[in-house]
């Protein structure tokens, strides 16, 4: 990474670097809406950094639904306004201690359940390629932050894309870990069986020094695990030998074409590289969206059920016990998570347990299967991240439906547990980012960096920058 290199070297330093990040962020943010909390005091802790830690000292944001002590913690949503977090996230925790200086929160859709930041209880982020355009989301702040170059890089975290739809975009490149290899402490949950916390940089090369301190078994989260080695390890300075799968399905009608196109390109890019394109098949992709829509708001409304004004600010009512849980519930929860958690209590209901979350559970299985199939022959898979570019504020305002499908390629990751790396693949007719996903298996984030360099060491799309201030 650039700036940690100019760090390191003495070039800059870290109390330079982050007065300039905040005073980008004060220019630029009234018209993006990128930051929730924005830390004053971060250039003083800038300056008792030590320049030998591995980060040096390295500015970065925070998606608002991981928890920083000493800062507010929203999640997006009106039911933890004022609340302060007594403790920190271990993915934050691990990068503080390696030195970089946490300079704010970032905007978020309310408990990450969203795919355009329209959902935050605190008004929308912009894009700042197009700024009557959604940054994507649930990480929208953390991909307009770093789109914006407020930040070199930033934390956001992906359930059903959340990281590579707005890497996507906004432009930018993101890591979506292996569930299990980066920490959930700490991290207001939404589907605990989904979740995973990443990272959004302008190029790979700004994903790996942050990732590299990120990763690894943590005893306050029992589904961590130190990664195992991975079988095959491929080289970043070429890519002969490396064998890539296109999967059929990801490649449906309805698709924007320049969306495809750009894809396209990219992957041919590749094979010029040296990677061998394989075509192939995960046939139970079009049950991703309908699984995720139960399994996501099962979990969440068992995760939820503790803001109910006993714990955490604000209270409302006093009659009786029910009457706080209803007002508070009802008042301070915004619509889209008030459907999620119907939907959610409903699927796990007595009558309709089976029906749903049983069937769906299964399904799910089939899914990881196909992955498990696919990458007995492939190092990793090439596909869409999203079936649009960044649509206009609003336009999916009414119709939760098409703000799901929004998730359509995404989702499948998120279920099989693997991980996924967006990187940017060019743009459409209206000037807007489109980026692709590779995806590998378990464990394998090593790999899709090496293919991502590679990529990105032959292109310059993670160059571009939005005409913003
Ligand atoms: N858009 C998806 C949802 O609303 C994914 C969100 C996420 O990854 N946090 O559930």
């Amino acid at each position: 990474m650039k700036t940690l290199k100019e760090l390191q070297d003495g070039k800059t330093t870290s109390r330079a670097l982050t007065k300039a990040c905040l005073a980008r962020g004060e220019a630029l943010d009234s018209s993006l809406h990128a930051f929730l909390h924005v830390d004053e005091s971060a250039p003083e802790r800038a300056s008792q950094v030590d320049k030998e830690s591995p980060l040096a000292g390295l500015p970065i944001a925070v998606k608002d639904i991981l928890m920083v002590e000493g800062m507010p913690a929203t999640c997006g949503s009106k039911i933890l306004e004022g609340f302060m977090p007594p403790f920190t996230a271990t993915s934050v925790k691990k990068l503080q201690d390696a030195g970089a200086v946490i300079i704010g929160k970032t905007n978020t859709d309310e408990f990450a359940m969203g795919s355009s930041t329209e959902n935050s209880a605190y008004g929308v982020t912009h894009n700042p390629w197009n700024l009557d355009r959604v940054p994507g989301g649930s990480s929208g702040g953390s991909a307009a932050a770093v789109a914006a170059g407020i930040v070199p890089a930033a934390l956001g975290t992906d359930t059903g894309g959340s990281i590579r739809q707005p890497a996507s975009f906004c432009g930018i490149s993101g890591i979506k870990p292996t569930y299990g290899r980066v920490s959930r402490y700490g991290l207001a949950a939404y589907g605990s069986s989904l979740d995973s916390v990443g990272i959004l940089g302008r190029s790979v090369d700004d994903l790996i020094p942050l990732f590299e301190v990120m990763v690894g078994k943590d005893p306050l989260d029992a589904t961590t695990v130190d990664a195992p080695s991975i079988t095959r390890k491929l080289s970043a300075e070429s890519l002969v030998g490396t064998r890539i799968g296109v999967p059929a399905e990801y490649f449906v009608k309805g698709i924007q074409a320049e969306v495809e196109e750009r894809v396209r390109e990219a992957i041919k890019m590749l094979k010029m590289l040296g990677a061998e394109i394989i075509p192939i098949n995960l046939p139970h992709t079009e049950y991703a969206l309908p699984v995720y829509y139960i399994l996501a708001p099962a979990e969440a409304s068992a995760n939820l059920a503790r803001y109910d004004g006993i714990r955490y600010t604000p209270r409302e009512g006093e009659k009786s016990l029910e009457d706080v849980y209803r007002q508070t519930r009802g008042k301070h929860f915004g619509a889209e998570v008030e459907r999620r958690i119907m939907l959610g209590t409903y699927a796990l209901s007595a009558g309709y347990y089976d029906a749903y979350y049983g069937q769906a559970q299964k399904v799910r299985t089939l899914i990881r299967r196909d992955f498990e199939e696919a990458f007995k022959n492939v190092d990793a898979i090439a596909a869409p991240i999203a079936p649009t570019t960044a649509f206009e504020i609003g336009s999916h305002g009414d119709d939760p439906l098409a703000m799901y499908l929004e998730d359509i390629f995404t989702l499948p990751a998120n279920l099989a547990g693997v991980p996924g790396l967006a990187l940017p693949v060019g743009f459409d007719g209206d000037n807007m980012p489109i980026g692709m996903q590779l995806m590998g298996a378990p464990f394998s984030e090593e790999n899709l960096f090496a293919i991502g360099r590679a990529y990105q060491g032959a292109t310059d799309w993670h160059k571009e920058k939005p005409n913003i201030g």
